[in-house]
């Protein structure tokens, strides 16, 4: 496989960013090597700039559930383009959107667009905050939230990755505010709330855990979360920024049919463009800038492209959209375990509907600290021998893999094809 512009390239970007990327989660930091530089992407395809072509699982991790460039989000971004880029000002592409999002997901009764999913959970928090009166927040080690201070606690994602340290930079005063304890866990959470009871202001979850590989809770925790959150009156906020949209039309809080106080989301919302948002119960966000005194604004926020693309996005995704993805995920969730299983290589492979992970561990992963007892090594070169054929998974061993609408029996056959191959060079190592 020539490699020679993409290398340039990020020789180039070397000198420009830390690390040569503008994400740390982009870089080969932990599997090792150079990352490959893509030039342009269509369906579940991505091309790099030597004019090689891979199968995409990383989908811009998460938003291109639609398959990449396609059409009709085209179309409709260009329509819009041609109408302004932005206006700030109130604009109609933000009605449509967010009457699309509270259709499918009831619980969010009034929402706030912004940017990004980091920029939704520092505000959500922000308000949680404000209506409880308290100050402590309560996450789950391996969760990710995106990047704000309050969340870098045992967060996952690019942090474990890299195997950075908790929080760097983050105020000690701060950091002291948020308690992290195991997920899938009810007596560690109850644990927590029988000592520290009326000063917890929320709880933040991922539904689904998607950013230590992907890790569904367990319903029965999820319904734990709700009642000890109601029981001392704290918000039980769900972080569904990778699975709203992604798990099936509702949304994990669908899926599982609890009722969050407030929902985050960004990623598939925004088609590819930036975006997040949060909202739920109408007095919760009647505390918000305007009506209320919680502060929280955006030069960009409501983008009208964004708006579009996110929308456009959504009209795809019918409930035969997401038996179709499933189809694909179960499809190839079940081929690696036999394909490994045949080379006598103890694989679990975790999966919910358009979303996966394969971990080399003898038994099903439930919280990080299961996660980080998997065999990284192999994970890192299981994800080289698929890269070299021409299969892009996330570049991490704490990173989910995820399935578009625009993979299909051809790209499952050949990306199972590849794992034959990976496996068998791995039972000879
Ligand atoms: C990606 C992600 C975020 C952060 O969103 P950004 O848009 O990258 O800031 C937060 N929470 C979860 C669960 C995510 O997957």
């Amino acid at each position: 496989m020539k490699k020679n512009l993409s290398a340039n390239a990020m020789k180039e970007a070397k000198e420009l960013f830390p690390g040569g990327v503008n994400s740390p989660v982009r870089a080969f930091q932990s599997v090792g090597g150079e990352p490959v530089v893509m030039d342009s992407a269509s369906g579940p395809f991505l091309k790099d700039l030597d004019g090689n072509i891979y199968i995409d699982y990383i989908g811009s991790w998460g938003p291109m559930i639609a398959g990449h460039n396609h059409p009709s989000v085209v179309k409709k971004i260009e329509q819009q383009l041609k109408k302004g880029i932005s206006f700030g000002t109130p604009a109609q592409p933000e009605n449509h959107l967010a009457k699309e999002i509270m259709s499918r997901m009831p619980y969010i009764e009034k929402i706030r667009m912004v940017n990004s999913g980091t920029e939704a959970v520092m505000s959500a928090i922000r308000l949680a905050r404000a209506a409880t009166g308290r100050e402590l927040i309560v996450k789950f080690d391996g969760g990710y939230h995106g990047h704000s201070d309050s969340v870098l606690v045992e967060a996952g994602s690019g942090i474990s990755t890299l195997g950075l340290p908790d929080s760097p930079g983050v105020p000690r005063n701060l950091a002291e505010k948020s308690i992290s304890v195991a997920y899938n866990d009810n007596e560690a959470i109850q644990q927590v709330f029988e000592e520290k009871r009326e000063e917890i202001a929320c709880v933040v979850v991922e539904p689904i855990a998607g950013n230590m590989g992907c890790i569904p809770a367990s319903t029965d925790f999820l319904k734990h979360l709700r009642l000890l959150t109601t029981k001392y009156s704290a918000l039980l906020i769900f972080d569904e920024v990778m699975t709203g949209f992604r798990v099936g039309t509702n949304g994990a809080q669908g899926l599982y049919n609890i009722q969050p106080d407030l929902t985050v989301l960004g990623k598939i919302i925004g088609g590819g463009l930036p975006v997040g948002a949060f909202g739920g119960k109408r007095h919760l966000m009647r505390e918000v800038a305007p009506d209320g005194p919680v502060y929280q604004a955006g030069t960009l926020s409501g983008n009208p492209l964004a708006m579009t693309a996110g929308l456009a996005t959504l009209e795809l995704l019918t409930g035969e959209t997401y038996s179709e993805i499933w189809k694909q995920t179960q499809k190839l969730a079940s081929g690696f375990e036999e394909i490994a299983e045949s080379h006598s290589i103890k694989v679990s492979v975790t999966k919910v509907c358009g979303m996966f992970s394969i971990f080399f561990t003898k038994s099903t992963p439930r919280n990080f600290l299961d996660v980080k007892a998997s065999d990284i090594g192999r994970f890192n070169r299981f994800f080289h021998s698929m890269l070299n054929q021409g299969i892009y998974f996330g570049p991490s061993a704490y990173e989910a893999a995820f399935v578009s609408a625009s993979h299909n029996e051809e790209t499952t056959k050949k990306t199972l094809q590849a794992a034959e191959t990976a496996f068998s060079e791995l039972s000879q190592t």
